[in-house]
């Protein structure tokens, strides 16, 4: 009997152990299976969060760079890569790898041993181009070096901008004090004893004239082009007959042309525009009033209209004069520039005249160009929409 009963115990206690391993085993594979599940869950989670990251940081107009101790980058943004230009895997590049301006490794080094740097302007090799830097250290808790980021803002449109604002006042300057100081001088001289002689009074008081309509002009047309850059010209825009405003510009020049034996010729196209007739008036008559001014005696100036792409109505003025050097064609519609400045300023010119031209056709929507050759002609072509 008793060893029965002894076997029978050992079994139940074989059995009891085995029945416990397995459920030990299946608690352990359950434990597991729910780790797994967390870790992928984790996982997913903070690649979410580097994508929601990163994207955030690629929407950025401002540059952004991070840089590790040793100075490799660690992360760069979109706008980064454009402004240095840089293409393919930036992580883990050395830093003057991706950034050819040692000022940029200056910046680094300073902010590594002061902490920051604040607004630091810089101009990038090969010019044209300027940024503004700002640099923090990243340091751990111990106070050591662990890496540096950048910040990057693209100044270059403000830059340009700036330059832009002070030729224009230097060069207004300059236009108004030649007249003005003529007008001085011949004053001067007529009070200083010159006016006894009346045929001498004559020639100084008609210099000062010339100069006074010259400073009037000039004075004009910067309003005019003040105006019209500041976006504040409303147009009224109406159906104009093409050929009657030829022939009514012509009118206005007929004595100008006569008196350099210039034949206004006028090829009638029967074509409408819609445009401001004040401001396309303005138009012609800078066009013509050039084309009589620097074309040739005996010469001839020809205005005519087609329909040109995009269905828009496209004007051309030719004239039979010197030409424009085609280093110079782009530029005649730049605010004082002149082929020849001493030629310009003998015939009166403000220099703005083509610029105020450029204007206008563009607040019509058109566009305008020239072409020209030297000792032939000049053609200047302008698009309006049709009427
Ligand atoms: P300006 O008051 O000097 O005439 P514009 O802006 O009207 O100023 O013209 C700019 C320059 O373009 C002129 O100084 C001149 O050198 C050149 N230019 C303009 N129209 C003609 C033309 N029809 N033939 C030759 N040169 C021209």
């Amino acid at each position: 009997m008793w060893p029965t009963l002894t076997l029978l115990v050992f079994v139940g206690g074989i059995a009891l152990h085995f029945w416990w391993r397995a459920k030990l085993g299946r608690e352990r594979e359950s434990w597991r299976a729910e780790v797994a599940t967390q870790t992928n869950r984790e996982q997913a989670a903070s690649a979410e969060a580097l994508a929601r990251q990163d994207a955030l940081f690629d929407s950025m107009i401002e540059g952004v760079l991070v840089l590790d101790e040793a100075r490799r980058v660690e992360f760069a943004n979109r706008a980064f890569a454009q402004m240095f230009g840089t293409t393919g895997i930036l992580r883990g590049r050395a830093l003057l790898e991706v950034v050819r301006a040692h000022e940029v490794a200056e910046i680094v080094k300073r902010a590594g041993a002061e902490g920051r740097v604040v607004d630091q302007e810089l101009e990038l090799p090969g010019g044209e181009r300027w940024l503004q830097v700002n640099a923090s250290a990243l340091t751990g808790a111990d106070r050591r070096l662990l890496g540096t980021i950048l910040v990057f803002h693209d100044l270059t449109r403000i830059k340009k901008l700036e330059r832009t604002r002070e030729e224009f006042v230097a060069n207004v300057s300059h236009e108004l004090r030649t007249p003005l100081s003529l007008i001085k001088g011949y004053t001067e001289t007529l009070l200083d004893g010159a006016k006894s002689d009346p045929e001498v009074t004559t020639r100084f008081l008609q210099t000062i004239e010339r100069n006074s309509a010259r400073l009037q002009l000039l004075i004009e047309d910067l309003l005019t082009i003040s105006q019209l850059e500041s976006g504040r010209v409303a147009l009224n825009l109406r159906p104009l007959a093409f050929d009657a405003m030829v022939e009514k510009v012509f009118s206005d020049f007929t004595e100008r042309a006569a008196k350099k034996q210039i034949a206004l010729r006028h090829e009638p196209c029967g074509l409408m525009a819609s445009a401001d007739e004040v401001r396309l008036q303005q138009v012609f008559g800078n066009l013509v009033d050039n084309a009589i001014k620097y074309g040739r005696v005996g010469g001839s100036v020809i205005i005519g209209a087609r329909i040109g792409g995009g269905e828009k109505l496209e004007a051309f003025i030719r004239d039979d004069g010197p030409g424009i050097p085609s280093e110079s064609l782009a530029r005649v519609f730049e605010r004082f520039y002149r082929v020849d400045k001493a030629r310009s300023r003998d015939a009166g010119g403000t220099g703005l005249g083509l610029s105020i031209v450029k204007h206008i056709v563009q607040s019509h929507g058109g566009e305008v160009w020239a072409t020209s050759e030297v000792g032939v002609g000049t053609t200047f072509f302008f698009t309006l929409p049709v009427g």
